[in-house]
């Protein structure tokens, strides 16, 4: 009650939530009631948590932030919150996002920008969350969640968490199911939690990770008990510093905070190591035709005939234009142009297959790093929250965004961000953490040293 109060308060302004399902979350609520009257465990019974509209919630509309899917309700659970509901959780809504996840503002939402709980001191201009999990991020940070799923295609659950102050991890490629999660970039998507800290976020993974039949790509690994990582002490751990990280360009306030977050580490008992990952500058490139292409054939399935929104038309393929036409955002076209123009016949090899190898290059960097240190520590993007009025004329811009996050979901590895202090104007900075595949129990040991 207290949570959908909030979110009664705050949410007309902040639109974190598209969907608050009241109903839905008080008989979730009695139910856990009833099974820990019964006796019954689970990890998160009773725990409320915001869900991003990304993962599909059967009977529970489930939009992606497209008009597309505007009245779209899915019959199925996702993979992910199937395990959440198993393990006891509230579900108190669906969270907005850049449309299909692609965006780093949430300015792109069919249903409305997020406002980044945040301001710059003495100035009133509204920030945006980040994206493309903002609405999950600026719920958290607000107090209207205790806790939220997001996913990470390129950077969506890192760099929100760092735009609003909260902590986010995006697991190991494989880690958490895909299934019921609408695709954007398939080899790329993973679900992940949100939290306040970097424990809450450690018992969240533990009840959304796991193995999947219904997901090809998922691994099966046993889950490790995360939330006991926390706890472990990081002494002699030998940290990299990634030289080609240190960006043209890089604001000195963001300098100053790796420099801290290494001193902050050091003193943990951590061992520094400098190191090197060649092919860094090509994450974004190779990043921005990988997803591209992938969503293009991921997106080819809203064609008006089998599911979501319908516009009708003279003949079948007047009726897919004008669905289309209708249903995408001018972001979403954009990267179906593009997905469509790299995978075409005469430029498949000079883009797709070219970005395809450098994406092992990108990967051989990080196993060649991961041989001489545990961990890695990068700022987790190269700015603070930055306005939404901001025009953003060229989408290259709000693409750089992602030059930090990027690298390590080419690769697959997993990545956590933590808050670890604010700008000259007060607004929180994230650094991250970048670990071996399936090394998400020592990011959390690191990431609670750094909190
Ligand atoms: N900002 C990146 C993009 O626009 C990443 C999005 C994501 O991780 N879903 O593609």
């Amino acid at each position: 009650d207290a949570f959908l109060g909030a979110i009664d308060a705050l949410n007309p302004r902040i639109n974190a939530f598209i969907t608050v399902d009241g109903q839905g979350a008080r008989a979730a609520a009695a139910e856990a009631d009833r099974r820990r009257a019964a006796g019954e465990a689970g990890a998160l019974l009773g725990v409320p948590v915001a869900i991003k509209d990304l993962f599909c919630t059967e009977g529970v509309r489930t939009t992606a932030a497209s008009r597309i899917l505007q009245h779209f309700v899915p019959p199925y659970e996702s993979g992910v919150t199937a395990r959440m509901k198993r393990d006891g959780a509230v579900f108190l809504g669906k969270t907005n996002l850049d449309e299909f996840a692609m965006g780093s503002s949430n300015l792109t939402s069919a249903f409305g920008p997020v406002e980044n709980p945040w301001k710059r001191r003495g100035d009133d201009a509204v920030l945006v969350p980040g994206g493309s999990s903002g609405g999950s991020a600026a719920a958290v940070a607000a107090g209207l969640a205790p806790g939220a799923t997001g996913t990470d295609t390129g950077g969506s659950i890192r760099q929100p968490a760092a735009f609003c102050g909260i902590t986010g991890i995006k697991p190991t490629y494989g880690r958490c199911s895909r299934w019921g999660t609408i695709a954007f970039a398939s080899s790329l998507d993973q679900a992940g939690p949100m939290a306040r800290t970097v424990e809450d976020c450690a018992i969240l993974l533990g009840s959304m990770a796991g193995f999947d039949l219904l997901d090809s790509t998922s691994a099966d690994v046993p889950v490790p008990d995360y939330r006991a990582a926390c706890g472990a002490n990081p002494r002699g751990l030998r940290i990299g510093i990634p030289k080609e990280y240190h960006a043209d360009g890089l604001p000195a306030e963001i300098e100053a905070l790796w420099r801290q977050g290494i001193e902050w580490l050091r003193d943990a008992g951590c061992e520094i190591v400098d190191v090197s990952l060649p092919h860094t500058k090509y994450g974004l490139a190779t990043y921005y035709i990988v997803a591209p292409a992938e969503c293009s054939s991921n997106l080819a399935r809203y064609d008006g005939v089998r599911f979501g929104e319908r516009v009708p038309g003279e003949d079948l393929i007047e009726l897919y234009e004008r669905t289309r036409a209708a249903g995408f955002g001018e972001e979403v076209k954009r990267r179906i142009l593009i997905g469509t123009y790299v995978l075409s016949a005469g430029y498949y090899d000079a883009y797709y297959l070219k970005a395809q190898k450098v994406r092992s290059l990108i990967l051989r960097d990080f196993t060649e790093a991961f041989g001489r240190v545990d961990a890695l520590l990068t700022p987790t993007a190269p700015s603070a929250a930055f306005a939404a009025g901001q025009k953003f004329d060229d989408p290259i811009k709000m693409y750089l965004n992602d030059v930090f996050t990027v690298p390590a979901s080419m690769a697959g590895v997993p990545g956590i961000s933590v808050p670890a202090g604010l700008d000259a104007s007060g607004l929180p900075l994230g650094l991250q953490l970048l670990g071996p595949h399936f090394g998400e129990e020592r990011l959390f040991s690191l990431g609670a040293a750094l909190e």
